[in-house]
């Protein structure tokens, strides 16, 4: 079988590497040079989309922020799992918000902002602080701003008008403002759905973010209540978008409760652990559900945690010397900031974990992960 991934980053690498062994072949489409590419080499060239949607069996996507052309042409040749819409509502808080509403999901409550009157009228209608979030092209905390006191609105606003003013998507563009929430934790869910809408959720994965951007994961599966929470929920999205493949549903918990902040239509950072700590990884689970071959076991085998590499190309060779330590580098060039690979690290308890995950902050160079250590210390 041949698989068409929209998008060549790590997440169509792992997708592919997760794919050999099935005997399934995965080729990128790279959206900026319009060209189909070996996701591993990047170099090996397979023609333009036209070329690559002929070739493939079943097309998906590794993110959500693909032209509405591309998508359109993709799904008229009925290969694109999940459909555009989907893939859309990921790509637009103004779609996901609306979504939320639709399905009864919990959310922080939020106004969609297309101008001054709008900013204004928001402002006064929420409580403050509030963060104010772009409808199109938003990841890794990027096109955000945060409103603590009312005096800080019009400079925020000026900020505002620029970055909708400098927007490229061709699409009319908005603000989503949101009260903050005040929450103790940030969880996640990563989960799959069949064509035949059968659902299978990996245990939550609690997220500790750097800098907006994503830092350490972990998954340990003592959360049930919470468990059951989130499992509604995903089941209320994943068949609200008639979903097929991995869905991920980011989660503010406040005390016993959960209120979804945002979801990504498709294999997901926060579940890169299921490399080495699931029955089934999520990018074979993906795959699968793409594929209409039946869904692998979601079951966590053992407690098991990851750590992004970000901006930097070297870690400590002696990181192998910690009993189960998995590194996966993404073959990137370097940049300030930049997902760079990762390490999955897993022990068979809670408590042989973080000694392991503690062995390791020791290792890794502070300047390169700068908060890690004081995390683990917290567990
Ligand atoms: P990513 O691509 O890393 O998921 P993003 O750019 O899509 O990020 P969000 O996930 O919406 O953006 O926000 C980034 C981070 O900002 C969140 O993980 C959370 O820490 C914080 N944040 C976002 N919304 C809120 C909110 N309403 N209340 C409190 N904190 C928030
Ligand atoms: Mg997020």
């Amino acid at each position: 079988m041949k698989v068409l991934v929209l998008g060549a980053g790590q997440l169509a690498r792992m997708m592919a590497l997760a794919s050999k062994p099935l005997n399934i072949d995965v080729k990128a489409y790279d959206v900026g040079s319009n060209r189909v590419v070996d996701p591993l080499s990047l170099s090996v060239d397979y023609g333009d989309l036209d070329q690559g949607i002929a070739d493939a069996d079943f097309i998906t996507a590794e993110f959500e922020h693909i032209s509405h052309d591309v998508l359109a042409l993709c799904e008229q040749s009925g290969k694109l799992f999940p459909s555009s819409q989907a893939i859309k509502t990921g790509g637009d808080r103004r779609l996901e918000k609306t979504l939320l509403e639709q399905t009864h999901v919990t959310n922080a409550k939020h106004k969609v902002v297309a101008n001054k009157a709008d900013f204004d009228s928001a402002i006064a209608s929420l409580s403050l602080p509030l963060i104010m979030k772009s409808a199109l092209a938003g990841y890794d905390g990027k096109g955000q701003w945060r409103l603590k006191d009312k005096s800080e609105a019009e400079a925020i606003w000026q900020d505002i008008q620029l970055f909708i003013e400098g927007d490229t998507s061709g699409q009319p563009q908005a603000i989503v403002v949101e009260q903050m929430v005040p929450f103790d934790r940030e969880v996640s869910m990563v989960g799959v759905r069949s064509k035949t809408g059968e659902t299978l959720a990996y245990p939550l994965t609690e997220n500790h973010h750097s800098k907006g951007v994503l830092s350490v994961s972990l998954a340990l599966n003592e959360h049930q209540h919470l468990q059951a929470q989130a499992t509604e929920a995903f089941d209320k999205i994943a068949n609200a978008l008639d979903y097929v493949g991995v869905l991920a549903i980011e989660f503010f918990q406040v005390g016993d409760s959960l209120l979804v902040n945002e979801i990504a239509p498709r294999v997901h950072n926060s579940g890169h652990w299921t490399q080495q700590g699931a029955d089934t990884s999520q990018f074979e689970n993906h795959i699968r559900a793409v594929c209409q071959l039946p869904l692998g076991s979601t079951e966590l085998v053992r407690p098991s945690a990851m750590v992004n590499i970000l901006g930097t190309d070297t870690v400590p060779n002696n990181i192998f010397e910690i009993p189960s330590v998995t590194m996966h580098w993404y073959g990137k060039g370097k940049r300030p900031g930049r997902k760079m690979g990762h390490i999955n690290i897993c022990g068979k308890d809670k408590a042989e974990l973080t000694m392991r995950l503690s062995q390791l902050a020791k290792i890794l160079p502070k300047d390169d992960f700068p908060d890690v250590s004081e995390y683990v210390k917290s567990l």
